[in-house]
């Protein structure tokens, strides 16, 4: 009984044992491609989601980049900076490039009467530097008729070349606008100017400027 039963019984195992072993190893082919095919798909999908992300890096290396090299510009603008290096000179050293009233103004924070100065109604093309250090700081562009009887811009050439500071003598605060390289006193700044443009008024000691005539051919 026991070899019948085993011989009835070993062929029906072994043709199962074949079945379950054919199904298994075409389940494991299938799932097998199936993976793959997944596995490509997502390396595919990352490739792309990469390739992406790489162009995105890149788009946002070029700004970055664009933005360093900018950042580095005032970086090699320092140079540019030193330029506004202080000048720096002893009360004597002004006194013997400046005279009495240029002194008096730039180096002791005085003002001149009012219609006094030399630029005043002054109408020429050109810019109006520091009699002190001769940096640049107002352009005949900018010059508007205030009717105070002092020359008058509705904003400085470069805002770093001047500064800006709370001047509170007089018994009532004004903003006194200063040479950003030599700290000559210049004037003040009051926000009535003209609204068309700035509204900023630069009231400036005609005694505090040396125009520089625009060059004829720069004009044309
Ligand atoms: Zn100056």
């Amino acid at each position: 009984m026991a070899p019948c039963k085993f011989r009835k019984f070993a062929p029906q195992s072994i043709e199962r044992r074949v079945s379950i072993v054919a199904l298994i190893v075409l389940t494991t082919a299938f799932t097998g491609c199936q993976q793959q095919a997944d596995v490509a798909k997502r390396e595919d999908v990352v490739d792309t989601t990469t390739a992406v992300n790489a162009e995105d890096s890149k788009t946002e290396e070029r700004p970055g980049t664009m933005r360093e090299s900018d950042k580095s510009e005032p970086g090699k603008s320092e140079p540019g900076k030193n330029q506004l290096a202080k000048v720096v000179k002893t009360d004597e050293e002004w006194r013997q490039i400046l005279t009495a009233e240029q002194f008096k103004i730039t180096r002791r924070k005085g003002t001149e009467r009012a219609g006094s100065g030399e630029y005043a109604v002054h109408k020429n093309e050109g810019t109006y530097n520091c009699v002190c250090c001769g940096l640049e700081l107002f352009a005949s562009q900018h010059k508007f008729d205030s009717g105070t009887g002092w020359p008058s811009f509705d904003r400085p050439v470069r805002k770093e070349h001047v500064a800006e500071e709370e001047d509170r003598s007089l018994f009532r605060t004004r903003v006194e606008v200063l040479c950003n390289r030599c700290d000559a006193h210049l004037g003040h700044v009051f926000n009535d100017g003209p609204t068309e443009t700035t509204g900023m008024r630069y009231c400036i000691n005609s005694a505090a400027l040396k125009f520089d005539e625009a060059d004829e051919t720069e004009e044309e």
